[in-house]
């Protein structure tokens, strides 16, 4: 059994796929070809955005942003210690400070009450400036934006939303990657929608913003190739990964009803012997992972031990969360100061999830879980 199984895709688009990177091969146009256009045009249509810049991958997705934005040192982000490390990451490397706020425990993502209280924190030690706040949609939910851009216009930050494991899911009735002032989203092979290498994406409605962008992403170009108007990177994404993204767009609604399928089956399975995913009213989810809480790190161990014995394999998404990262001891944490991501940590396991799960294996994952159980 497959973690994800990126073939059973691989065999339905084959055709499409192979055409269209020969397509690639035979134009010659390897950077910024034609695909690129079609394929940004296509996501900012699917995101409700009024711009779509693609880029050479999600952490790039989430650095160009705050780049065109002079975040840098005295600066304050707010983001989730629960997370994948790229979050924060890019908030170090450009010699910010990121300051983590604890989870919510029911959905993972960033709790606003305690938002709130950090940037009242920073404000009061008045060390560093606040400027934004990045939001992490984690497993394919987004969070709580009506809230946390309230609190964001209160206290006049930036909001960048990591949509790096949510986008097609949506909030309201609006799509991942429509809701901060900015938003990044990865198209790397094990994301919902991925490709075969790495890639990225950035949205946003704001036509200054997008000019910084598009710039930032080629070198910081002016309006000549060789007329440098600032610092910039190299962030372009291939044209062959736009092309195979165009493809795997195509049916990407449709496999975003058989992650719910899935989704919705274990829940029915599980739902009295584990803590499953919990989704409000007006949010669904694209699955990025189906996440499961243990009642303890012990229980975790054993029940993860006993499926691998039966080959199904279950990986933790995270089991150290970022304050508790050695990249991160110069902000000088400790255990205990985020207690929500420190037990869901402990506790937390993902079962195999991918749109081509049938019925009777996930029948099979859910019996193995309740014998060991019970
Ligand atoms: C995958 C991921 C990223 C980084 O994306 P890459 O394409 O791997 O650079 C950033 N944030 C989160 C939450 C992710 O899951």
């Amino acid at each position: 059994m497959n973690f994800i199984d990126l073939n059973a895709q691989y065999q339905i688009l084959k055709d499409d796929i192979s055409k269209r990177i020969n397509r690639v091969l035979d134009s010659g146009a390897y950077i910024m070809g034609s695909e690129i256009k079609e394929l940004e045009s296509q996501l900012a249509q699917y995101a409700g955005t009024k711009y779509c810049v693609s880029c050479s991958n999600g952490t790039d997705a989430l650095l160009i942003p705050l780049m065109a934005w002079n975040i840098g040192r005295g600066d304050a982000v707010f983001t989730s210690p629960f997370t994948f490390i790229a979050t924060a990451e890019v908030i170090q490397l450009l010699g910010a400070t990121p300051v983590f706020v604890d989870i919510d425990k029911d959905t993972y993502n960033i709790d606003f009450e305690m938002l709130e209280k950090a940037i009242q924190n920073v404000l009061k030690e008045g060390k560093l400036n606040p400027k934004a706040i990045i939001p992490v949609d984690l497993f394919g939910i987004c969070a709580d934006y009506d809230k946390i851009n309230t609190i964001a216009k209160k206290y006049n930050l930036l909001v960048l939303e990591d949509a790096a494991q949510s986008f097609g899911a949506t909030y309201n009735g609006n799509k991942s990657c429509s809701f901060g002032d900015c938003a990044a989203t990865s198209f790397y092979p094990a994301k919902p929608l991925g490709c075969y290498g790495d890639g990225g994406a950035i949205f946003t409605n704001n036509d200054e913003l997008y000019e910084k962008l598009i710039s930032i992403r080629v070198h910081g170009q002016g309006d000549d190739k060789y007329n440098n108007v600032r610092i910039g990177i190299n962030g372009r994404l291939d044209t062959i990964q736009a092309a195979i993204l165009l493809s795997k767009l195509s049916i990407f609604d449709k496999e975003i009803a058989e992650r719910n399928r899935v989704a919705k089956r274990y829940t029915n399975n599980l739902k009295n012997i584990l803590k499953t995913p919990i989704i409000f009213e007006n949010y669904s989810s694209v699955w990025a992972q189906y996440s499961v809480l243990a009642k303890s790190n012990e229980e975790r161990t054993k029940i993860m031990d006993l499926l691998k014995e039966q080959q199904i394999p279950t990986v933790i998404y995270y089991p150290k969360p970022l304050h508790l990262q050695t990249a991160f001891e110069n902000l000088n944490y400790n255990f205990g100061d985020f207690p929500i991501s420190e037990d869901i940590s402990s506790r937390i396991f993902s079962l195999p999830m991918h749109p081509y799960l049938c019925d009777s294996e996930i029948d099979k994952i859910s019996n193995v879980i309740f014998e060991i159980l019970n």
